[in-house]
């Protein structure tokens, strides 16, 4: 097969996250941050070829059009209360966003939930955007699952550093 055929579930993955403001290379530059550290040579596209065979997955695929759509709803009001008032804050303690995230962390392994806590704490780059409470755009889902992306995308590119060198 020379061409890769692109299903619709894909396609909406990638155009939504377009559409809500995140760049493939804004996940990348995540992923250099998580990584430079291990490896001094590291290029970003490195980062951004490992950034799309993660979201080349279905599994991950599925997390961000859950998400995106809740996140959609919530800013429409479409929710119904309390589910809506608690995703609008972003309340602490409902957890279901990271639950969501965690099944895009799982694909690569158990190194990317070090990476995936790591950066939630830090939120550099296009995370601190995201986690900014200001305005009418809800991104209460989309921030974990750009964080977890970052993370998958890291581990990935860490096993496969590994086994070249
Ligand atoms: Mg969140």
């Amino acid at each position: 097969m020379t061409e890769k055929k692109i299903n619709a579930v894909e396609e909406k993955a990638r155009q939504w996250l377009t559409e809500r403001g995140v760049t493939l290379n804004d996940i990348a530059e995540l992923v250099y941050f998580l990584q430079v550290k291990y490896h001094p040579n590291l290029e970003l596209d490195t980062c951004l070829e490992n950034v799309d065979a993660v979201i080349a997955k279905r599994e991950v695929q599925n997390a961000i059009l859950t998400g995106i759509q809740l996140d959609l709803l919530a800013e429409q009001g479409k929710l119904e209360q309390p589910l809506l008032g608690i995703i609008e804050r972003d309340e602490g303690l409902y957890g279901v966003d990271e639950i969501i995230a965690l099944s895009i962390v799982n694909v690569y392994g158990s190194i990317g939930f070090t990476n995936y806590g790591y950066i939630d704490k830090q939120k550099p780059g296009i995370l601190e955007m995201l986690n900014d409470k200001e305005g009418d755009k809800c991104h209460t889902f989309l921030d974990d699952i750009v964080g977890a992306i970052a993370a998958a995308a890291s581990s990935r590119l860490a096993h496969r550093a590994e086994n070249v060198e």
